[in-house]
């Protein structure tokens, strides 16, 4: 890796790979366009990269369907998928640094985050779905009479795989993972804002012995590459995390081409729920971490507040004081907590909604500003006095924005927590265990955490309720995506 300082200990890696992945070899789009990613930092030009269309899917997809029909992976030995997951885990942990900086420099990611826990959080899951690989098995059921049956799980085929710019390594593997270790073959569609890290693992999945044409990275924009892999006549599943609008359009596109299985993964507007009895000083660290991590660029960001009246000032004078610790700065530096947004369009975005809510009346308690002079860093921002009207306590921002706002009883907190479109996570902090029963078994959303936030773990699904889309991430859940079942029948007695 090719270091520079500028007296902060600042490591730009060397851009090694730039063009689409099929077949196992790197190479030219067919038109032979490029575009450009951009480092959100200092908004320069980081690299030009391959730009895919329908052309490439067609030639990335006829390789996977060419493996998957007729190639190794899917009749190998679970157990050998799984040997060979492991050796890609491996060369992606001794590959660490590297990877972190390629995500700090395309989505200013923290880099120490990144070294420590996002790239060891992929190499987990693939470990995880490594030794999953040779867990996977079916039924053998009495039926009738006259009949038995036994059930197999068989790989659902080609997987198309269409990822967002937030979390670009831990995306990555959350799906290609449990596609592997079904026996999928795969063309995966990293955000056209950060391309970098999965070229690389491409790169590492081919030494690892991957076979060709099992795993293609083919880079470009939605609509043209990512609407060609929900479009396709043959590819047999689309798996896509992003927004509530474009997993519309995926579905919309799976529908009308030949109904290929569906799975979405899409925004959020999770409540964190903070009771009378909360520590005020933990619950005040849930809701900054939970709303502000990865500077709010996470689909389960806590970005409405809901606090008990008995509490609220409290939580709202250590919220303000807090906030102070979110250092903003280069995301390079160790002491940074909070880099810049991934790019102009998020930027001007957010900046929006935070005009929005000056505007609506909420009160603003911090930030609400960008900072420097280049680069798109945007201030950790707290609103109070918000009212579920509002369209900050409505939207999904995508950014460092929290709403607060006050209830007096349960019944009101699980209702208004309850009140959106969305159905992701819900965060509840409280010493009583009855409050934390009722009201997780009350929220309707795919993961609730008691007394902490993000808590991810390979083995534990999360995925959404109502428009947060359907289909699970993580855990034994997620190979269910990627299989499906066929029942084999035969008569008890030959006639
Ligand atoms: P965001 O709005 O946060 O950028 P998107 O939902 O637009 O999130 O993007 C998530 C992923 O979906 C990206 O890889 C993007 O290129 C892709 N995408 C965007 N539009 C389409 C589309 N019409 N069809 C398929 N994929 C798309």
């Amino acid at each position: 890796m090719a270091a520079e300082s500028n007296g902060k200990s600042t490591k730009i890696p060397e851009i090694k790979f730039t063009k689409l992945f099929i077949n196992g070899n790197f190479v030219d789009s067919v038109s032979g366009k490029t575009f450009e990613t951009i480092d959100p930092r200092t908004e320069q030009v980081i690299a030009r990269i391959a730009e895919g269309d329908k052309e490439d899917i067609d030639i990335a997809v006829k390789a996977a369907r060419a493996a998957f029909d007729h190639g190794p992976w899917p009749r190998l030995p679970a157990c050998e998928r799984g040997r060979i997951m492991m050796k890609f885990a491996d060369l992606i942990e001794e590959n660490v640094e590297e990877l972190a900086a390629l995500d700090t420099i395309d989505a200013g990611k923290l880099f120490a985050f990144g070294k420590a826990l996002e790239i060891p959080s992929a190499v987990s899951t693939l470990r995880y779905y490594a030794g999953a690989a040779d867990k996977v098995h079916g039924n053998t059921l009495k039926m009738s009479r006259e009949f038995q049956a036994y059930t197999l799980r068989e790989p659902i085929g080609v997987a198309g795989i269409i990822i967002p710019w937030n979390f670009p390594s831990i995306m990555f593997f959350y799906k290609v993972s449990p596609a592997l270790a079904a026996g999928c073959t795969m063309i995966v569609k990293p955000a056209e804002q950060t391309p970098l890290s999965a070229l690389y693992f491409a790169h590492l999945a081919k030494l690892a012995g991957i076979p060709d044409g099992v795993l293609n990275v083919v880079t470009g924009f939605g609509p043209t590459a990512g609407a060609a892999i929900s479009s396709h006549m043959d590819i047999d599943k689309v798996d896509f995390t992003g927004s509530t609008e474009v997993g519309r359009l995926v579905m919309q596109a799976a529908a009308l081409s030949n109904l290929k299985s569906v799975s979405l993964e899409l925004g959020g507007k999770s409540p964190l729920l903070i009771f009378d009895d909360a520590d005020v000083d933990t619950a005040a660290d849930l809701a900054l971490f939970g709303g502000f991590y990865n500077k709010g660029e996470i689909c389960v960001a806590s970005s409405r507040i809901f606090v008990q009246e008995g509490i609220h000032d409290k939580i709202v004078e250590k919220l303000s004081e807090k906030a102070k610790n979110w250092v903003i700065g280069d995301p390079f530096d160790p002491s940074t907590r909070h880099g810049p947004q991934v790019d102009q369009n998020q930027f001007k975005k957010i900046l929006g909604y935070i005009e929005h809510g000056k505007r609506e009346g909420a009160h603003l308690l911090t930030g609400g500003k960008t900072h420097g002079e280049k680069g798109y860093y945007i201030e950790p921002t707290i609103f109070t006095n918000v009212e579920d009207h509002m369209m900050i306590a409505k939207d999904e921002i995508f950014g460092p924005v929290l709403s607060v706002m006050k209830f007096s009883t349960i019944e009101e907190a699980i209702t208004r927590a309850n009140a959106t479109r969305y159905g992701l996570a819900a965060g509840i902090v409280t010493k009583d265990l009855n409050v934390a029963n009722t009201v997780s078994r009350s929220i309707r959303a795919g993961v609730i955490w008691i007394n902490c936030y993000t808590a991810f773990s390979p083995d534990c699904p999360y995925g959404g309720y109502k428009m947060s889309g359907f289909g699970r991430e993580l855990g034994m859940e997620a190979m269910d995506k990627y299989l499906q079942v066929k029942a084999v029948v035969t008569p008890l007695v030959n006639s």
